[in-house]
């Protein structure tokens, strides 16, 4: 049996924040276990920017993001001393209220390890089809947009040509429009509640910049196709999200994404004997993070779902700091407040939009375009808080709405030169002569109508590794990821 004072596991965002603030509270033995062969979570798959304005000050890819957290943990675990000790590809099978942990990999095999305190860090999962019971066959080409995300980023596979999205989240709109990046049509994006689920920034940037129509008030009621995804129903609903017979409209595609929300990773936490919230379904917890189980912190996707990757690591923070105060006795255990009075998270915010937007987004255009030519209005993309702008137009462009300077200078630029950050994938060429891909960005924005012609030029193109996180690859092109 193994004995570390605090054993985190999960090395995404939450993991790796928890670990260095344990580490820089006092604890000189902690092990995170990670699942994976490399650190970041799924970050390392979400190669799009919008990580990281509020902890690092700008705006970064995921795996920028993944690389920048892992070299704050390193800066507090010196190679000579460390006080965090990393496990890669090892799975964490099972722990226990006693805080016993039991995990298995390649090379150790079975592995017991006994801690005073565990930090709960696995992030969540998707919804997948048999949680929404779509009825229809069961053909190859419907999967969760997560999934898709995966294959294309990761393994560099295209997952379909014709694709629907079924669920407005940020996973979905992000999906459409790399899809549309890797050469596939997006037909639709389906949402069955009456307003759009994810960020309005990421409406402008991944469904009207590509002319995507978003459906609301829609859901699939049927899969149709054998081998593969011929095609689906799609019906309209009513206020208690029932479909309406009679409003059924086919779709011709191969692919539909999921993309209908996401659920704690709640396995380990329940075989624990852990107290679930029932409206999160991460685990109850107290101020600190503790949970019902002394000892026990949870943090990151794993307590409830995050928009933003940068509270993950404030809430890491908070919670690595609380179980280094536990394990030195400088602090008791708050499992009690857990369950007494556990602390409330803030639900998703719901921007209700009217008709006229509804049509609008149909149609795939901007819903504040109001037909007036001398005002446009648009949502600015610069944050994740999507301000609606209002610039009037003329020879000195006024811009209101904008809750600070940058969102004046995005509206004049988005009526003059639309400038975009393009985020792809590049193919590398191993030293063993094996394909592997990194992601990679522009340097800097480039105007918009540019994008495709620089995602061709990138599609195209084969580096040969090695490459460093920052190595410019092409001519305005550079690696946020190494191999
Ligand atoms: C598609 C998508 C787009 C997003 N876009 C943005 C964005 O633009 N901006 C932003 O700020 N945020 C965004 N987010 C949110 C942000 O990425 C997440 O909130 C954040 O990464 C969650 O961090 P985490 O550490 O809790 O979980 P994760 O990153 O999921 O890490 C959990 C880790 O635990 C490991 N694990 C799980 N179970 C076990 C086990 N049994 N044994 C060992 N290891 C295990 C997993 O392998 C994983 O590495 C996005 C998320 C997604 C999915």
């Amino acid at each position: 049996m193994r004995n570390y004072d605090i054993v985190i596991i999960g090395g995404g965002p939450a993991g790796l924040a928890a670990a260095k603030s344990a580490a820089e509270n006092g604890c000189t033995s902690v092990l995170l276990i990670e699942r994976d062969t490399k650190l970041g979570g799924i970050l390392n798959q979400c190669i799009h920017n919008g990580f990281g304005l509020s902890y690092f000050g700008e705006e970064l890819t995921g795996p920028e993001y993944a690389y920048r957290a892992t070299e704050e943990l390193k800066s507090v675990n010196p190679v000579d001393h460390p006080s965090v000790e990393i496990l890669l590809d090892t799975f964490v099978m099972e722990i226990t209220a006693d805080k016993k942990i039991y995990a298995m990999n390649k090379k150790d095999g079975y592995i017991e390890i006994s801690a005073k305190a565990i930090i709960l860090a696995m992030g969540c999962r998707e919804k997948a089809r048999g949680a929404l019971a779509i009825p229809g066959t069961r053909p190859a080409g419907v999967m969760t947009a997560g999934l898709a995300q995966h294959y294309v980023n990761i393994d560099g596979y295209m997952v379909g040509r014709k694709v629907v999205i079924l669920g407005s989240g940020d996973i979905g709109l992000i999906m459409a429009r790399r899809m549309i990046f890797e050469g596939a049509k997006v037909l639709a994006c389906i949402e069955i509640a009456p307003q759009p689920g994810g960020l309005a920034r990421n409406i402008t940037q991944c469904l009207q910049d590509y002319g995507i129509p978003l459906y609301l008030k829609r859901t699939v009621t049927a899969i149709h196709g054998k081998e593969r995804l011929t095609g689906i129903t799609v019906s309209q609903v009513d206020d208690k999200y029932t479909p309406i017979p009679g409003t059924e409209q086919e779709i011709e595609c191969d692919t539909l994404l999921l993309s209908c929300g996401l659920i704690p990773e709640n396995e380990l936490s329940r075989k624990a004997g852990i107290s679930i919230d029932p409206k999160t379904g991460g685990p109850f917890s107290s101020d600190v993070h503790e949970t019902s189980v002394p000892g026990i912190f949870a943090c990151g996707n794993v307590l409830h779902v995050h928009d933003l990757a940068d509270n993950v690591t404030k809430e890491a923070i908070e919670a690595g700091k609380a179980a280094a105060l536990y394990v030195s006795g400088k602090a008791s255990s708050t499992s009690e407040q857990a369950v007494s009075s556990p602390k409330v998270f803030p639900g998703k915010i719901v921007r209700p939009i009217d008709p006229d937007a509804a049509k609008a987004l149909e149609n795939g255009i901007s819903p504040t375009e109001d037909g007036n030519s001398a005002v446009r209005r648009m949502t600015c993309i610069i944050c994740p808080k999507g301000c609606t702008l209002t610039v009037t137009l003329g020879s000195d462009p006024k811009v209101t709405g904008n809750s600070c300077p940058r969102g004046e200078e995005y509206g004049i630029s988005e009526i003059s030169h639309p400038m975009r950050t393009l985020t792809s994938t590049i193919r590398v060429r191993k030293l063993d002569g094996s394909i592997g891909r990194v992601s990679v960005k522009s340097k800097g924005e480039i105007p918009k109508e540019e994008i495709f012609t620089l995602s061709t030029k990138i599609h195209h193109t084969v580096i040969d590794a090695p490459v460093s996180v920052g190595d410019e690859v092409l001519p305005g092109v550079v690696a946020t990821s190494s191999t």
